[in-house]
């Protein structure tokens, strides 16, 4: 047998592998592209807390970091190199990191043009306000586990460093019944702490806004009262309702519908606002999160009970005259979810004049939908006034009002940032800075 016949028995199939491999990466590195080009297009470029930075000169395009995202497609590896090509859906799990086999990613916080501040806190979870403490996403780390860890620990810092006066007074007031709140609650509870939650909206912080049906990935973490969750990958329904039978069984005590407004120093304390009144304590945990509070639109009859901002279950709208309001991907999901999956005759009202701050395959969605009649679509359109069944907005011809039962306004969130600073907490500002 020559040498020519040999090479060719033996090195077809090795060239037919080595030519599937390339033409496979050639098409991821072309999807992985187009990712990016719309989340630049979108204006969607800044991830919102740790994120992975790549070194292009230790990245190997192993494409183990894509692999091990358990996100979905957030890193991609464009022309050989990782690239983190969906930067605003990284939520910091440092999966990418551990599993890049050149240590080419570095988590850092913030970007060197956008800045992220942090409160900066003792080990103790204090920062400079005596009896101030913060724990959670709000200090900067994210995760389920660390948030709950942290909430855990800081309660049992208070526990420690303040003795508690069992006279009746409020010891410790945790604001946010997030993971961190959770855990800081049953903490307070063990310790024999008068503690009580306020939480703005309902029980699970961050994790009930999760789309439906999420994975959730966790670790394992030990709470005083409830012993070790043993959870790892679980439901967001799941781990929802587990936190509520938790809350109900410890009799946790949070009053749910009640914000955060301020607070200033008193008689070695606090004097808490809210936004059904004040509450004076003796110190406060704040376990918020980043996500801030719902921005408003401050129109008369914004707080009738059919408006909300958020959509939690889009078939309690079904057969319903349903305005959403906004222009980025969470109004035009909202909107596209409820045209497509329920009866409600759904109308999206923005004030811009297009949709520029938005996913392409959003902006499809909308368009798919208007052009067959499924829904109606209001550009330049702002809402005046918001009444028990109706609705008026001022739109480029005049002002319009038609039939309404529910109104759900998606109009961005006010970061917790300005409150940390008018409180005088100090902040650091990160520029790309583990
Ligand atoms: C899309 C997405 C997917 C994620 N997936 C995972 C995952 O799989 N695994 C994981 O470990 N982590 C995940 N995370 C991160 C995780 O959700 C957060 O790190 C975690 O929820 C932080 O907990 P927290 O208690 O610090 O804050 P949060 O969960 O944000 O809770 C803060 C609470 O404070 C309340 N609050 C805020 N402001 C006020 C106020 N002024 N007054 C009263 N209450 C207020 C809020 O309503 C909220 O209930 C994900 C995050 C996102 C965005
Ligand atoms: S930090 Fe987490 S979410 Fe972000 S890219 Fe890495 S593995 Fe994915």
């Amino acid at each position: 047998m020559s040498l020519l016949m040999i090479a060719l028995i033996y090195g077809s199939p090795l060239a037919l592998i080595a030519g599937i491999y390339l033409f496979k990466r050639h098409r991821a590195s072309i999807r992985a592209r187009s990712i990016l080009d719309e989340s630049v297009e979108a204006g969607l470029t800044e991830p919102s807390s740790l994120h992975p930075v790549i070194d292009p000169a230790l990245c190997c395009g192993a494409a183990a970091c894509v692999a091990a995202c358990p996100e979905g497609t957030i890193l991609g590896v464009i022309s050989g190199k990782a690239a983190l090509i969906d930067p605003t859906a990284c939520i910091g799990h440092g999966a990418c990191a551990a599993a890049c086999p050149t240590n080419a990613i570095d988590l850092v916080f913030g970007t060197q043009t956008r800045g992220i501040d942090l409160p900066v806190v003792t080990p103790d979870f204090e920062t400079n306000i005596p009896g101030l403490y913060i724990a959670g996403e709000l200090g900067g780390m994210g995760l389920i586990r660390n948030a709950m860890t942290q909430g855990h620990q800081a309660v049992e810092a208070i526990g420690k460093s303040r003795p508690i006066a069992n006279d009746g007074n409020l010891d410790l007031l945790i604001i946010g019944a997030g993971p961190a709140g959770l855990a800081a609650s049953l903490t307070a509870k063990s310790l024999g702490i008068n503690y009580q939650v306020i939480e703005q909206e309902s029980l699970g912080g961050t994790v009930a806004h999760f789309p439906r049906g999420k994975l959730v990935m966790t670790q394992h973490v030990d709470l005083p009262l409830v012993g070790k969750i043993k959870f790892t990958e679980v439901s967001k329904e799941r781990l929802l309702g587990f936190w509520h039978e938790i809350q109900k069984t410890h009799e946790l005590n949070i009053s749910f519908g009640q914000a955060f407004v301020g607070l200033e120093m008193h008689n070695d304390g606090f004097l808490v606002e809210t936004s059904i009144g004040t509450i004076e304590a003796g110190t406060v945990l704040l376990s918020i999160g980043r996500r801030g509070s719902p921005r408003k639109l401050d129109v008369p009859g914004e707080d009738l009970p059919k408006v909300v901002y958020r959509l939690s279950d889009p078939m309690q709208f079904a057969d319903c005259d349903v305005l959403v309001v906004g222009g980025g991907d969470s109004a035009l999901e909202a909107a596209a979810t409820l045209a497509e999956e329920t009866t409600a005759l759904v109308t999206l009202s923005y004030r811009g004049d297009a949709f520029q701050r938005a996913r392409r395959k959003n902006r499809a969605r909308i368009d798919a939908l208007v052009a067959s009649g499924k829904m109606k679509l209001m550009l330049k359109s702002n809402v005046q006034e918001i009444t028990k069944d109706r609705v008026r907005i001022e739109t480029e011809t005049g002002e319009v009002e038609f039939p309404n039962d529910h109104i759900l306004i998606c109009a961005g969130g006010i970061l917790p940032t300005g409150l940390l600073k008018d409180m005088g907490v100090e902040i650091v500002r990160k520029y790309g800075q583990p």
